[in-house]
């Protein structure tokens, strides 16, 4: 029988910084936290405990195959130091990069080039446009990602929806897709998507079925592409009361959200905690 592919985002998934860990219980019930991202010195991803002890059993038990997909840079995913032995594959970029320990698989980078120099707009087009079109009043960055998409930071409460639409609207146009997730808006091409590189895995590996988990608008590709797939309680996805057949919508919020997905993972790959 082969393993299961188990493909997951990190950020708002697996892993919370402190201000999404959503946390609701009295302080002194509150789980005991692993931190698995130090950011300039300081502590910036967590983990529950449990959710720490349950990824390390996914990992080791020879039932899943473990693959973190993420909208990170390679450098921004690197710098994780999740629990559980080094996945063999990782997913960077939103599948621009598809790492093979630790290292971009450059046949695989060429193809997603090819795609979409073909398929949408330049990305000096869509940075132009943000560079022209977002006020300064709520813009903190303006950043482009490894050469293939861009993202805003901004201050969220001085942000005008109807910007955020008319962006949505103007790269809907020439092919591209935008997401906002907590302080971020990002400019994504349409071509550049999690599930085609999760299916070069499970194509390399023989992994399957896959199970997935997401919380973000550019997790919804990821999730429709699995057989099984499960998202959070809180994010974009939830907010849109996003679903589909196969996904299912945990109540759970924040941290507790991630150590449920890593259980129901878990429990898929048909490992009983
Ligand atoms: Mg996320």
């Amino acid at each position: 029988m082969p393993p299961v592919l188990v493909a997951s985002d990190l950020d708002r998934t697996l892993i919370y910084s402190a201000a999404a860990l959503g946390l609701t219980v009295p302080d002194a019930e509150a789980p005991r936290l692993l931190c698995v991202e130090v950011y300039r010195g300081r502590p910036l991803s967590y983990l529950t405990e449990t959710a720490a002890r349950l990824l390390t059993e996914l990992g080791e038990g020879g039932s899943a195959v473990f693959v973190p997909v993420t909208t990170r840079t390679r450098e921004q995913y690197l710098r994780i130091g999740l629990p559980g032995p080094a996945p063999r594959y990782a997913i960077c970029a939103n599948g621009g990069h598809l790492l093979v320990d630790g290292v971009s698989d450059s046949g695989w980078h060429a193809r997603v080039r090819a795609r979409l120099a073909e398929e949408c707009a330049p990305l000096d087009e869509v940075r132009e446009h943000l560079v022209r079109t977002a006020d300064p009043a709520w813009t903190r960055k303006q950043r482009s990602a490894e050469e293939l998409f861009a993202y805003l930071v901004v201050e969220r409460e001085l942000l005008p929806e109807d910007w955020v639409k008319e962006l949505a609207v103007w790269a809907e146009n020439r092919g591209w897709t935008v997401s906002l997730q907590g302080r971020k808006i990002y400019a994504v091409p349409k071509p550049l998507t999690k599930s085609a590189a999760v299916r070069e895995v499970a194509r390399r590996t023989g992994a399957a079925p896959v199970l997935a988990a997401g919380d973000s608008l550019l997790d919804a590709d990821l999730l429709l592409a699995a057989d099984r797939g499960w998202r959070p309680g809180h994010g974009e996805l939830a907010d849109a009361g996003w679903t589909a057949p196969a996904i299912t919508a945990l109540a759970e919020r924040g941290v507790l959200a991630g150590e449920r997905i890593v259980r129901e993972f878990l429990r898929a790959a048909g490992e009983r905690p």
